[in-house]
């Protein structure tokens, strides 16, 4: 007897946002993510913030000036963008909404504000998960340790860190980052059991109609 075809078997790719106050380990977990598992790609957000040392252009961030931040806006080249801590981030449509058909995943590193206009947009693709840190002390420790930034930029932080995670309930998932292991673990088993969602799966009908035929 003919075996069901799982050749017909298809995805939609993920919109799988990470989000939260600077410093409770975001990158990190990202950066991880991102090495782990080959499905997945980084959106790289365009931002007029200048680069911090060993931010690469292209690679963290594309680093552009007010005037062609204006000009990608005045084009709509963005899928949503956000003034945070005095600068403009945003996020390029480029090749993403025919990446997501193909079934390509897309990680996100960006904020409430971004979190909401993507899911706006578009619901089906979206994941939002939400990163704690284990306490506020530890936060701020975790923020002076950086030692990237002068104490003025780090108390900012945390008043915008404050105001972040009182947006934490409209995120899907909530992950305490105590253990970055752990954290990790965690975040990865959500990738994992959202790509198995039945309406991210396309070509079902006809595969478990073969198979109970
Ligand atoms: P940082 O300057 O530390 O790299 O990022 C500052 C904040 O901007 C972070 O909360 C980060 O998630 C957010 N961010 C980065 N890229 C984007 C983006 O494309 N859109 C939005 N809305 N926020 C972003």
């Amino acid at each position: 007897m003919d075996q069901p075809r799982t050749d017909r078997l298809h995805r939609r790719g993920l919109m799988f946002i990470l989000s939260s106050p600077s410093g409770a380990g975001k990158t990190t977990i990202s950066r991880m993510l991102l090495a782990a598992d080959e499905e997945i790609k980084l959106s790289v957000s365009v931002t007029t913030r200048p680069p911090r040392p060993g931010e690469v252009d292209g690679v963290h961030y594309y680093f552009v000036d007010d005037a062609e931040f204006d000009k990608l806006v005045e084009e709509d080249d963005f899928y949503e963008w956000a003034h945070v801590f005095g600068f403009r981030y945003g996020t390029p449509k480029g090749h993403i909404r025919a990446a997501l058909k193909e079934g390509q995943d897309f990680l996100f590193d960006i904020d409430w504000q971004g979190t909401q206009q993507l899911f706006q947009k578009d619901q089906q693709d979206v994941v939002r998960v939400f990163i704690l840190p284990p306490s506020i002390d530890e936060l701020r420790r975790r923020l002076e340790s950086r030692a990237t930034d002068d104490v003025s930029v780090i108390d900012a932080r945390m008043e915008r860190a404050r105001s972040e995670i009182s947006h934490w309930d409209a995120y899907d998932y909530v992950v305490i980052n105590g253990d970055v292991d752990e954290c990790f673990a965690k975040v990865r088993e959500i990738l994992h059991a959202e790509r198995m969602k039945r309406q991210r799966q396309t070509g079902l009908i006809g595969f478990v109609r073969e198979l109970t035929s």
